[in-house]
């Protein structure tokens, strides 16, 4: 088992006032229980990120800061998009790329996550790749073919310097959101699928996270059955005990499966 990684994605909630006090309550939980095995990361909004920051820097926390987007581009006439750079600035050391709401919804096609991509590890911050099947392709059984080309658009020809940066999400759409989380079953196939399309193209050792309705009574089978290294969460995440509590069973879930090597 990889040490595992949680990422929490705030979407667009949370002002700078409510972050700031979720980041304390974070902190606090986190300094009062440790996680010693497992990564802690939160997305906050673009405009939360220098306030979240500044209570992550205070606080002396282990949790990194994440954006949930930026542009491919590296400045210039992009009327509403953040350049890595401005990021970089602030702190923040992840960032989600094509996230199936940017791609549904903000038109985010295959070739602008590539690009987007490559623009993120280029400035050697962590790139987490989501990718997923909407419900039609699972009826269609082709949710495996699917996923398998969103990784080769993104990953193909990426250079071997830049592979260590790159984690992969796999969220199917049907469950993002919905309190449906897929089942330990449907995710472990998934899995497998998704570290044979990763060694082929030369992403053997990335960690591969599953999103979608993570609670922490569902984490743990998930983690074990379901053979992730970690997870992308939403819902759960807005709140710190919800949010610590899957840190804390992965923690859990790692000790128990080192213990046994
Ligand atoms: C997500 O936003 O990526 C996500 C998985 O959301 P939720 O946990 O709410 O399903």
């Amino acid at each position: 088992m990889n040490r595992p990684l949680v990422i929490g994605n705030w979407k667009m909630n949370l002002d700078f006032v409510e972050a700031v006090h979720l980041t304390q309550q974070l902190s606090v939980l986190l300094k009062n229980q440790p996680s010693a095995h497992t990564d802690a990361v939160v997305a906050p909004p673009f405009v939360d990120l220098r306030s979240v920051a500044s209570v992550l820097e205070s606080e002396r926390s282990s949790v990194a800061l994440a954006a949930q987007h930026v542009s491919a581009h590296e400045s210039g006439a992009h009327t509403g998009e953040v350049s890595l750079a401005m990021l970089t600035r602030l702190g923040v050391a992840w960032v989600l790329v094509g996230h199936s709401e940017r791609r549904a919804h903000y038109a985010m096609s295959d070739d602008v996550v590539a690009a987007t991509l490559r623009t993120v590890v280029r400035g050697a911050v962590n790139a987490v790749l989501c990718v997923g099947e909407d419900e039609a392709v699972r009826d269609a059984s082709e949710h495996e073919s699917y996923v398998a080309a969103q990784l080769a658009s993104a990953l193909a020809g990426l250079e071997e310097k830049s592979r260590a940066l790159v984690t992969v999400a796999y969220e199917p759409i049907w469950a993002i959101g919905t309190g449906r989380s897929a089942s330990a079953a449907q995710i472990s196939e998934m899995t497998l699928a998704i570290r044979r399309e990763l060694s082929a193209l030369g992403f053997a050792d990335t960690r591969v996270l599953y999103g979608g309705s993570v609670t922490s009574d569902n984490a743990a089978t998930t983690l074990l059955d379901g053979g992730v290294d970690g997870f992308l969460v939403g819902g759960a995440s807005l709140k710190a005990d919800s949010f610590t509590a899957i840190i804390r069973v992965c923690d859990d879930c790692y000790a128990v499966s080192a213990n046994r090597r």
